[in-house]
């Protein structure tokens, strides 16, 4: 997406440990606009693959995931990262090391909201190794649902997630996709 990639370009900083800070829009500030027009094209890559809801992770793929739901008129459910007194127990639960903070953290999912019938779009920011992804894609086999699609935000092209997308069989849409960075700056993949 031509528009987010400008954005990248413009506000984007590369940080040690192939980080891209990009906390004016999307990780920190956020850019309504910008967020709406990225759910449109989430919504115009998978409005035939007959999805039921949108699934992600709190908190920074909830924005994109919102804006998906909004276009695809179907409900978006985040996966929580602490239990609380309303989040207690009959919940699907998998565990994610989280590639920026790096800790494992249990995200958790009410079995309430999930039904053998739905047919998920994972969202979220990024796809770096994989890890959030893959906790989703676990809840999703121990609910029994399928999955018919990934959609991110910016891929980083270079690490072992989109690998692991491709080759678990799932479509996978990213709107931004880097293929490196070289001394500091950003290198989109072509394709
Ligand atoms: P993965 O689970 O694919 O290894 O990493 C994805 C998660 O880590 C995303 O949900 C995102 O929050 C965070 N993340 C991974 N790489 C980056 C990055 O380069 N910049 C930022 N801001 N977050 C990242």
């Amino acid at each position: 997406m031509k528009i987010l990639e400008d954005r990248i370009r413009q506000d984007g900083t590369v940080l040690p440990g192939n980080v891209l800070k990009v906390d004016n829009f999307l990780n920190h500030q956020i850019d309504p606009q910008l967020m709406d027009q990225m759910g449109a094209e989430f919504a115009s890559h998978f409005k035939n693959a007959g999805i039921t809801k949108v699934l992600t992770v709190e908190s920074s793929g909830i924005a994109p995931a919102v804006m998906a739901g909004l276009h695809l008129q179907v409900p978006v459910i985040f996966a929580r990262k602490h239990k609380s007194l309303t989040l207690q127990d009959n919940l699907y639960t998998a565990k994610v090391y989280s590639y920026t903070k790096q800790v494992n953290n249990d995200i958790s999912i009410d079995r309430r909201f999930l039904s053998r019938e739905d047919r998920v779009l994972i969202v979220d920011d990024f796809l770096a190794n994989g890890q959030a992804v893959q906790g989703l894609f676990d809840i999703a086999e121990t609910a029994g649902i399928t999955v018919g699609g990934v959609g991110v935000v910016i891929e980083k092209r270079f690490q072992k997630g989109h690998q692991m997308v491709v080759d678990a069989g799932v479509p996978l849409v990213a709107l931004a996709s880097i293929a490196s960075f070289a001394d500091g700056q950003v290198i989109f993949a072509q394709d």
